[in-house]
């Protein structure tokens, strides 16, 4: 699967959600938050808090419009950069221009990324995952998976309560087949990029296994953010 996102600027993810049941008000944690820790929550509320504070310049969004090649709708924040300063991965609002229901919060821009991703999709590493999530003995990295899922869902409430955006079609939807499958690395490695290490396992061995070929602390940037 290439970038799972690229096709999600469409109402249609609304299906996904159709087994969540209500929405949460902004005021009270979800249920699937609820199982987080507090220092887990914090971190997520204080990340979103982040983004909202220092969101993406015209610069920016410029050199994240050559990597995707298209502008980036909703686009809140630069979410990881490379160690030029480069965009690696965006932060996108949880309702697109007012009206697109957006799940993929965690979007990856990066084209050396994208392409590592690819390769290691093309070779397996989804299919490994998923019969490695499903061995009756890796209780913990479900457990771990499910967390990150989560996080992702906390985070992007967050986010969702300082934009002011409705998450009615996206509740409980995150990305990359979280919580219990494994659909797009793109998804997950943008997680983990965007989080840091320890958030999402499958993220972190997506980058880890990708580490010849891209890496956050090798620069192999071919589009450049100029400073
Ligand atoms: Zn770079």
């Amino acid at each position: 699967m290439t970038n799972e996102a690229s096709d999600n600027l469409s109402p249609k993810v609304a299906t996904a959600a159709t087994t969540v049941t209500p929405e949460p008000s902004a005021a009270a944690p979800t249920a699937t938050e609820s199982s987080l820790s507090a220092a887990e929550n914090e971190f997520c509320v204080a990340l979103a808090r982040r983004m909202e504070t220092h969101r993406a310049s015209a610069a920016e969004i410029e050199v994240v419009t050559q990597q995707l090649g298209r502008y980036p709708r909703g686009i809140v924040s630069i979410g990881a950069r490379c160690v030029c300063g480069t965009p690696l991965a965006v932060v996108t609002r949880p309702l697109v221009e007012g009206k697109i229901p957006f799940p993929t919060t965690c979007y990856l821009t990066s084209p050396e990324a994208v392409k590592a991703m690819s390769h290691l999709e093309a070779g397996g590493a989804m299919n490994a995952m998923n019969a490695e999530l499903a061995q009756p003995q890796n209780e913990e990295l479900r457990q771990a998976y499910q967390r990150a899922h989560q996080m992702y869902l906390a985070f992007r409430h967050e986010l969702a309560r300082l934009l002011g955006d409705s998450e009615d079609h996206i509740d409980g939807v995150s990305a990359g087949g979280m919580p219990v499958r494994v659909k797009c690395l793109h998804a997950l490695c943008a997680q983990s990029l965007v989080m840091g290490e320890g958030v999402n396992p499958l993220g972190d061995r997506a980058l880890s296994l990708a580490s010849g070929e891209f890496s956050p602390s090798v620069c192999r940037c071919s589009v450049r953010l100029k400073r």
